[in-house]
Parts: C-alpha cells; sequence; structure tokens
C-alpha cells in the first residue's frame, strides 16, 4: 500500500468504521480514531491515506492512519478530499485569518494541529523571518511535501526550520532528526508585548519560542515590584516582562544557552536588573529557601513532567514538590504564577498538588486568576487533548 506521492493520492484506501462511539465523536468534530475502534489494520502502511466508510460504503471522513500508534487515524476532513497543495493552502490560509485580529501573525503560532484541523502538523512563525514546523505523526510526515509547497506558496522564500524533535514522533515510530530548509539564520529577533526577544531558530528549543504564554507574561508584568524571580525561564519571556518595574529579576534555567539567551535579552530591552543563574530549578528553590532569599513575583513554569500516563503519579509529585519550595520563597502579599504544559496533568490534578503544596508549606494563600495556553493555540470543545497549558495565579496573604 505504499503511495510516494501522496499529493496525487490515486484511489484511496477504505476502511470500514462502525463503532459507534467512534463515529458519534468523529461527528461531534473530534478527529481521532482509535487502534481498538477499527477491526483490522492489516496491510496498512504508516501515514497511508485513508477513508472511513460505513460498512454500507458511505463515506464518513478522511486521515491518515499509523497502524502501530494508539491514535490508529487522524481525520483532516469529513469532506472527500485531496491532500495535496492546494487542500493545504486552504488550511492555512483559514489559520492565518482566525489569527489576525487576535495576534501579530508575524510571531505566532500559525498552525496548531487539530486546532486548526491539521492533526500532526504544528508551524510557528518566528519575526516574521523563519517558519518553524513542526511533523508529529505518520501521516503528517508522509504530507511533507504539499505541506511544505504550501507554506512556501504562501510565505514565498521564508526559510523553513523543520524541528522534528517532539516527544510525539518517537511514540509515532518516526526519527528526530531538524533540518533548514533555505537560509535558517541561528537568531532570530520577536516582538512580544512590546519587548525585543532573540530566541534560538535552528538550535532553540521546541520551535524556538514559547508563544503560548504570551497572554500569561502580559499578566505577570502587572504583578512586578522588588524582587522578581522567573524560574525554568528558556530565553528569559516571563521575567523580561517583570524587567522595567521589577528592582531586580532573577532568571534559573538549567540549559547554558537559555541562560545565555536572557542576559542577551536583557541588554538588548536595556534592562541592567538581572541576574541569571544556570541550575536545576528544584536546587536553586532549595538554595533560596536555605538562604532565606524571598521574591514579591514567581514564574514557575517546569517542562511537561508527565508526557505519559505512567508518569503522571511521579509528575503530581514533582509539582508538589516544586511549588513547595516556591510558595516558602513568597513575600508575605507576593504572588506565584504556577503553570504545568502537561496535557495529562489535567486541571484538577494540578489543583491538588497545589493545594496540597500550600498545605504542607504551611503558606497561606489565594487564586485570583486562572492562566490557560494562549488565542493563537486555541481549544477544540469537541477534543479537551487540544488543551494542555494551564497555571494558577497565587497570591500570599500579608
Ligand atoms: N518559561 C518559558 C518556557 C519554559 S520551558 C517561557 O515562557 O518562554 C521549560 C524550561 O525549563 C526550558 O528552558 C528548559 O531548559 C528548562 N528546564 C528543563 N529541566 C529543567 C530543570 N530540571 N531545571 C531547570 N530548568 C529546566
Amino acid at each position: 500500500m505504499k503511495n510516494d506521492n501522496p499529493s496525487q493520492m490515486g484511489k484511496p484506501h477504505t476502511l470500514i468504521l462502525s463503532d459507534k462511539r467512534a463515529l458519534r465523536r468523529i461527528s461531534t468534530g473530534f478527529q481521532w480514531v482509535y487502534a481498538n475502534e477499527l477491526p483490522s489494520m492489516k496491510g496498512f502502511e504508516s501515514g497511508d491515506w485513508v477513508e472511513l466508510v460505513t460498512g454500507q460504503g458511505e463515506f464518513i471522513a478522511c486521515g491518515t492512519i499509523n497502524p502501530h500508534s494508539l491514535i490508529a487515524v487522524r481525520v483532516l476532513s469529513r469532506q472527500r478530499v485531496s491532500p495535496d497543495t492546494s487542500f493545504f493552502r486552504q488550511r492555512i490560509k483559514a489559520a492565518l485569518l482566525f489569527r489576525k485580529p487576535l495576534v501579530d501573525t508575524k510571531n505566532c503560532r500559525l498552525v496548531f494541529s487539530e486546532a486548526d484541523s491539521l492533526p500532526g502538523f504544528v508551524t510557528d512563525i518566528l519575526g516574521g523571518r523563519v517558519l518553524s514546523v513542526q511533523l508529529n505523526t505518520a501521516g503528517a510526515e508522509r504530507l511533507k511535501e504539499p505541506y511544505l509547497e504550501a507554506l512556501r506558496n504562501i510565505f514565498g522564500n521564508l526559510p523553513v526550520m523543520l524541528k522534528n524533535e517532539s516527544a510525539f514522533r518517537e511514540i509515532e515510530g518516526l526519527n528526530i532528526e531538524t533540518s533548514a530548509e533555505g537560509n535558517v539564520p541561528d537568531e532570530v529577533e520577536l516582538a512580544e508585548n512590546g519587548l525585543r526577544i532573540r530566541v534560538p531558530a535552528k538550535e532553540g528549543q521546541k520551535t524556538g519560542y514559547y508563544f503560548d504564554q504570551r497572554d500569561n507574561k502580559r499578566r505577570f508584568r502587572e504583578f512586578a515590584r522588588d524582587d522578581a524571580l522567573d524560574c525554568f525561564s528558556y530565553v528569559g519571556g516571563f521575567g523580561l516582562h517583570a524587567a522595567e518595574r521589577a528592582n531586580r529579576v532573577t532568571f534559573v534555567d538549567s540549559s547554558a544557552s537559555a541562560v545565555e539567551f536572557c542576559r542577551k535579552n536583557m541588554e538588548l530591552n536595556q534592562f541592567d536588573n538581572g541576574e541569571f543563574i544556570r541550575s536545576d530549578g528544584f536546587d536553586a528553590l532549595n538554595i533560596f529557601v536555605d538562604e532565606n532569599r524571598t521574591f514579591d513575583l514567581i514564574s514557575l513554569d517546569p517542562p511537561a513532567f508527565a508526557k505519559s500516563r505512567k508518569f503522571l503519579p511521579k509528575a503530581e509529585k514533582a509539582y508538589f514538590r516544586l511549588n513547595r519550595l516556591a510558595l516558602q520563597l513568597l513575600k508575605p502579599g507576593g504572588v506565584l504564577f504556577t503553570m504545568s504544559c502537561s496535557r495529562l496533568m489535567e486541571a484538577s490534578l494540578f489543583d491538588t498538588a497545589i493545594a496540597r503544596a500550600a498545605t504542607a508549606s504551611g503558606i497561606s494563600v489565594r487564586v485570583i486568576g486562572r492562566l490557560h495556553q494562549a488565542t493563537d493555540h486555541p481549544i477544540l470543545p469537541s477534543m479537551r487533548e487540544t488543551e494542555y497549558l494551564k497555571g494558577l495565579i497565587l497570591k500570599r496573604e500579608n
């Protein structure tokens, strides 16, 4: 069933779907069919284009299949389409149009997988100069050429950085690889909430920047005074937002390159009140506790601790420990922005971990806000899986 040219699909492979739950879910806009909902996937290869049909042969939806993944089919359309350049051009243009009134479309996530009806495809635009692409499924990998061609059609000669490094790819049985198409600069300058932020375009984490925190960073700025801490800072997004109002901003990250970018970005915005610490986050917080250091404002934005369900108990413990430490560092009246980007760590679980941390620390706090992923990472009501970033703003009693 190998088809090397998926943009000219010829006859698609049909697959009968009769599982009632799966059918109902698809009709609400859900885009996955699980392996156990399909009778057999024999004869299909990873990434094949399939048409789902009823037992009577009626068309349901089309998409890609990966017989080796628990999420076997990813639906790209409930209309009969061919996944060619013109299809992708339409979808990407729709994604762009959706974002135009919401964000600066030179600095944003342009395509957010299922949320843009493009499961497996992620694309950010960095400073209007580089497109950073992740292909996270076997289907997306197979459709790489028409997808990239559509991007080229819309964005002319913008260089493309393929950041095919996500953990999803391993689950899908794909290689981890990065490559540049066109002249990708090592670094790019972004604009965010009035700040200048340089990010690594080639060697950066994920797609190079975390646009999903844009709105949360803007709120962070409002609470800044005296001493601020940006723990798990990456290139300094949260701390930079606090720098104008705070006397001192402390950046902590375990990546030497990230800490170097924090330093550069503070300079670039003409702030001279930064302290830069390359350290494990837990270690740094423990040392601050030992030194009796305290902060008026803290951002705690660790990497995803729960990459799969089996790591959830461990992840809960990690959030508990981190937050207990961070709460101990809050001055009376101080504010903690605490976040989790693990999709599996649902809001109620996260809330519980935080409540336990508050009790264990003996620090009395109240929730004054909830944090979410920014508007260029929209959530599908029919697919809660598209919601992953959550957080709380906690204020300590005076
Ligand atoms: N707050 C950032 C994004 C943080 S992503 C923003 O909004 O832009 C998580 C960061 O944690 C990464 O920069 C990564 O280098 C760092 N990191 C991962 N494990 C760490 C650890 N054990 N200690 C400190 N930093 C860590």
